[in-house]
C-alpha cells in the first residue's frame, strides 16, 4: 500500500492531508535473514467529531534495495515485494460504510444496512433478508409510502411515471426476491431462499447506491442550493 498526500477516513467520510508522524504513522520490519516482512499503517482522523484510528497491515518479502529509506520507505511501502497479506483491521470490513451513517439517512435504514454487512461473509441468506428490510425501509421513508407488501409498494413506485427509472424498479424486484422468504407448502414452514455470496454482495451495492441517490445526493444538492442563494443575497445587499 502507498499512503497517498490525501486520506480519507473510512468512518466519517471526511477527507484530510496525510503528515506522517502527526495523523499517519507507518513501520516496516523484518527477521534479519528471514523471507518475511510486515509494514503496518495506522491513521487517526483529524476530524474532531472522529478522530478513529484506521489500521492495516501487510505482508510480504522484505525490500531487495535499499532504496527510498526512512520516510520515504514508510510512505510507499519501501518496495515490500510478493505480498501475500493485506488486510484492514480497523474499522472491521465487514460493516456498513461510515459516510451512510448521517442524519439524512434514517437510523433504522443504516441499523439494518450495517447488519446486511456484516453478515455477509457469515451468513448470505441472512444479510439478504436485512438487505430486503433496509431496501423497504428506504422505500418507505423516501416516497412516504403507505406500509404494506413490499410487492406492492414497487408495484405503487413503478406506477408513478417519471419518479423513478426502470432500472431501478428492476434492482428492487430482483432484491424483493433474493432477500424474501418462502414458504413451505408442506409444512408451512418458512425458509429463507438459498442465496450466494455474490448475490448478497451485489443487494449491498444497490442499497449503497440508492443511498446515496436519495439521501446524499438531495441533500448536498440543498446545501449547494443554499450557498448559491446566500451568494446572490449578499451581492444584492
Ligand atoms: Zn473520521
Amino acid at each position: 500500500m502507498k499512503i497517498e498526500k490525501i486520506h480519507k477516513c473510512p468512518y466519517c467520510g471526511y477527507m484530510y492531508q496525510v503528515v506522517l508522524g502527526q495523523n499517519a504513522y507507518s513501520n516496516m520490519f523484518s527477521a534479519p535473514g528471514g523471507n518475511v516482512a510486515i509494514h503496518s499503517f495506522i491513521f487517526v482522523c483529524p476530524h474532531i467529531a472522529c478522530g478513529k484510528t484506521e489500521v492495516t497491515v501487510e505482508a510480504g518479502s522484505p525490500p531487495v534495495s535499499n532504496a527510498g529509506r526512512g520516510a520515504e520507505r514508510q510512505r510507499t511501502g519501501g518496495g515490500l515485494g510478493n505480498l501475500f497479506f493485506s488486510a484492514r483491521l480497523l474499522p472491521i470490513e465487514a460493516c456498513g460504510k461510515g459516510e451512510f451513517k448521517t442524519a439524512e439517512v434514517p437510523e433504522s435504514v443504516f441499523h439494518d444496512y450495517d447488519q446486511a454487512c456484516r453478515l455477509l461473509k457469515a451468513s448470505p441468506c441472512a444479510s439478504a433478508t436485512y438487505a430486503r428490510r433496509c431496501l423497504q425501509g428506504m422505500v418507505r421513508k423516501k416516497f412516504k409510502l403507505k406500509p404494506g407488501k413490499f410487492q406492492n409498494e414497487i408495484k405503487t413506485l413503478a406506477s408513478m411515471n417519471g419518479t423513478i427509472r426502470q432500472e431501478i424498479i428492476d434492482a428492487l424486484e430482483s432484491v424483493r426476491k433474493i432477500g424474501k422468504f418462502r414458504a413451505m407448502p408442506e409444512d408451512d414452514v418458512k425458509v429463507l431462499v438459498d442465496v450466494n455470496y455474490d448475490e448478497a454482495r451485489q443487494t449491498i451495492e444497490v442499497i449503497e447506491a440508492l443511498l446515496f441517490d436519495w439521501f446524499l445526493a438531495p441533500a448536498e444538492r440543498e446545501k449547494r442550493a443554499e450557498a448559491l442563494k446566500a451568494i446572490i443575497e449578499s451581492k444584492k445587499g
